[in-house]
């Protein structure tokens, strides 16, 4: 059956919670997302949770945490699967009375001598279906005291073939593949059998996820088409090498969404760059939320691994502090101020960020610079022995001088103030504005000066002037 017995779209992410919510995912949930929204559809967060020892509520609510800021909102959940063991039970149990699955007693012992004579043999390592019962064969009796794992009796013959959203089709030999273990010694369910179960009782339409699943595609159809159950699409989205050209990995740098939000980047920044990982509309690189929902219809995916572009990434966040609300970017300054121990109020910050958003990558490097305002700079001994030199102390001494007496403090006096010194010490504009920059500001290059003094108190230009 194809996706058209399904009365609507629904999709899903289904994130193992043995971590954070990292970039891939992020990914294949935004698509989800996206693509069961264009459609009127629904996304159902399903949490994969089998495997207990790794699996932890806090890696849940990180992964939720993410979600949320990425402003990718679910229509169901978090379901989580070890709350559904008794029905993947029933259902094993009624694929073991329907001869469509089978207790195995193999022991691993067992199963190692088979895979290694199978090797020694030049063979492909499969199960052999000891365990598996057929037409005239006689099963020995099962061993004292072995628990027994539940195996998916695979069609023998024949092919399985899908025709992927992304990949187009595909066409497995079922010979290639041997009969899957669905449920182990515990009872609890492996990943190919729950995720069947799942995707049907969820009346899950389309199935996006990374490409490292597409070799267990075909077992989960045949374990559909055992179950009777209609088939989802599927789409296998491509891997993300980082730039190095090899896969994303966390011991190469921050594969997080989280760790972004920390490091300044913006969660409309982040979803329009992540949707272009792998999926294009037109030339189109700059684009919200709700024009990608629009455009996302399930084409122009694509086949090939995306690369993870940092550069690109900084461009596209910087669009976004140049663009979005001055409030709110100076609450987000405030709040990486406040994790520097700068405690700050957002009526402070937000008269500075509009003087020095536009050369931000990011709202942390936007921080850099409205930190000047509220913590000692520290110029280095290099930039200080190259700028604050002896021959300009004199005309800093005077300029900190007419700064301290000036009954104003705006940006056509501190001008006027500057210019009168040039003059009087026959300087160039870069030859004093430099030195002040350094003392002031602690760096050599900033905005028009006289905007960015204008921003501190008259006392605290002087006193830094004076210190120098
Ligand atoms: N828990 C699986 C994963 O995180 C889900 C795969 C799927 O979407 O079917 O890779």
């Amino acid at each position: 059956m194809s996706s058209s017995a399904f009365d609507k779209v629904r999709t899903r992410i289904a994130p193992s919670p043995t971590g954070f919510l990292h970039l891939g995912t992020a990914r294949t949930a935004l698509y989800s997302w996206a693509y069961a929204r264009h459609y009127g559809g629904e996304f159902v967060l399903r949490v994969e949770d089998t495997d207990v020892a790794r699996s932890t509520q806090d890696s849940v609510e990180q992964i939720i945490a993410a979600m949320n800021w990425l402003g990718l909102s679910y229509d169901e959940g978090p379901i989580y699967q070890m709350q559904r063991l008794d029905r993947y039970q029933t259902v094993v149990e009624q694929l073991i009375a329907e001869g469509k699955a089978y207790r195995c007693y193999a022991t691993p012992e067992e199963l190692d001598a088979m895979r290694e004579a199978q090797r020694a043999r030049g063979e492909k390592t499969l199960y052999d279906r000891r365990w598996r019962p057929e037409p005239g064969k006689t099963l020995p009796a099962p061993p004292q005291g072995v628990k027994p794992v539940i195996r998916f009796a695979n069609p023998v013959e024949g092919n399985v073939t899908w025709n992927d959203l992304v990949k187009g089709q595909i066409t497995i030999n079922n010979r290639e593949i041997d009969d899957l273990i669905i449920a182990r010694t515990d009872g609890v369910p492996t990943y190919n059998f729950a995720v069947v179960v799942d995707d049907w009782d969820m009346r899950i339409s389309h199935v996006f996820r990374g490409d490292e699943h597409v070799n267990n595609t075909p077992w989960q159809i045949n374990i559909f088409n055992a179950l009777g159950a209609p088939l989802p699409s599927f789409g296998h989205l491509p891997i993300i090498l980082g730039d190095d050209g090899l896969k994303l990995s966390k011991r190469r740098g921050a594969v997080s969404v989280m760790d972004y939000a920390a490091n300044g980047y913006l969660p409309e920044a982040m979803l329009n760059y992540l949707a272009r990982l792998g999926w294009s509309h037109g030339d189109d690189e700059l684009f919200s939320a709700a024009q990608m929902v629009s455009w996302f219809d399930g084409s122009h995916l694509s086949k090939s691994p995306a690369q993870w572009d940092p550069a690109k990434l900084d461009w596209v966040n910087g669009h976004y502090v140049k663009h979005i609300d001055e409030a709110r970017l100076a609450k987000l300054v405030v709040a990486h101020l406040a994790g520097r121990g700068i405690a700050v109020h957002v009526d402070q910050v937000q008269p500075k960020v509009g003087l020095f958003k536009d050369r931000c990558a990011t709202t942390a490097a936007l921080a850099d610079w409205v930190s000047m305002y509220f913590a000692p700079v520290t110029p280095s001994a290099d930039e200080l022995a190259a700028h604050v030199t002896d021959a300009v102390r004199p005309a800093l001494v005077a300029l900190a001088e007419r700064l301290s007496t000036l009954g104003q403090w705006n940006k056509s006096v501190i001008q006027q103030a500057l210019k009168e010194t040039l003059a009087a010490y026959s300087l160039k504009m870069p030859q004093l504005a430099v030195p002040v920059r350094v003392l002031v500001c602690g760096r050599t290059q900033t905005p028009s000066l006289d905007a960015v003094l204008e921003h501190f108190t008259q006392k605290k230009v002087v006193e830094r002037l004076q210190a120098g």
